[in-house]
């Protein structure tokens, strides 16, 4: 069985088949999702829930459970009215983490400072919630300012919580990656490991840690290598546990065991988490 960490359920592309697609990450043996509840901005995170609660319990589809968070760019909406709802959804059974939440510098959007405030009031409230956190972190080009900001935010307002959480959709350097085992958090890869312009993050992909890694989808985007540009889904995190078992030199029952038990040990679920 493997696990998708990371997955936009709430996405309006499933808004003809979400159903479907659920059963066909079942049958390519999906065991879990991990339902991302960022939505449009903070009027929208309730969403992933709504999906985790419409499909848990229906046979032949994966155990959904939730995220909640304010991605980076919507951090101007993070107010108080938005931070309560925040607290409200970590507070439910099936939101076990908050996120994605972190930095982006990549993109337009949110002005630094901004971002950085919403972030560590966000990683406040995780952390009264005893949530582990999902980081999205995304530098200027050629530069690591977003991660070097992010590694110092985190030392100084999350690591003393011992919580840890997940580097999402990860695309940096083998020092990013170090740093983040430090911290106690796993490393997720996407469909982008598969990508062939992506060797230098196979090259850190290498020397991870089998007990410090997940694999995701962050569909509908990122779909694997076979099915670039095409709307990604659940069950084509396959493709991406392949090639990371192929760096890593284990076999694929191998990487869906590790992957399954580093996900489950994190959130401290029971190891029999899919259904
Ligand atoms: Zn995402």
């Amino acid at each position: 069985m493997l696990i998708d960490s990371h997955a936009h359920l709430d996405s309006e592309r499933y808004a003809d088949d979400r159903a479907a697609m659920l059963g066909r990450a079942w049958e390519a043996g999906v065991g879990a999702v991990l339902a991302i509840g960022i939505g449009e901005g903070p009027a929208y995170m309730h969403e992933a829930l709504g999906i985790c609660r419409q499909f848990n319990g229906q046979p032949g589809m994966p155990r959904l459970c939730a995220s909640a968070g304010i991605y980076p760019h919507t951090t101007a909406e993070a107010d108080d009215a938005a931070l309560a709802k925040l607290d409200s959804l970590l507070a439910e059974p099936e939101v076990i983490a908050c996120g994605e939440i972190g930095l982006d510098y990549y993109h337009v959007g949110a002005p630094h400072a901004i971002q950085r405030t919403g972030l560590i009031r966000q990683l406040e409230i995780a952390a009264a919630r005893k949530r582990p956190i999902l980081i999205h972190c995304r530098p200027k080009d050629g530069t690591s300012d977003a991660w070097d900001d992010l590694f110092e935010i985190l030392e100084d307002h999350w690591l003393p919580t011992g919580l840890g959480g997940v580097m999402h959709c990860f695309g940096a350097g083998w020092e990013q990656a170090r740093r983040s085992l430090d911290l106690g958090f796993l490393v997720s890869f996407a469909g982008n490991l598969t990508y062939p312009k992506a060797q230098p993050l196979r090259d850190v992909a290498a020397r991870m840690p089998l007990d410090g890694v997940l694999v995701e989808t962050d569909a509908p985007w990122l779909a694997p290598a076979p099915r670039r540009g095409q709307r990604n889904e659940p069950a084509w995190v396959v493709q991406t546990a392949q090639v990371l078992a192929g760096l890593l030199a284990v076999t694929e029952e191998e990487i869906a065991s590790a992957t399954t038990k580093n996900f489950a040990r994190l959130f401290r679920l029971h190891p029999d988490v899919g259904n």
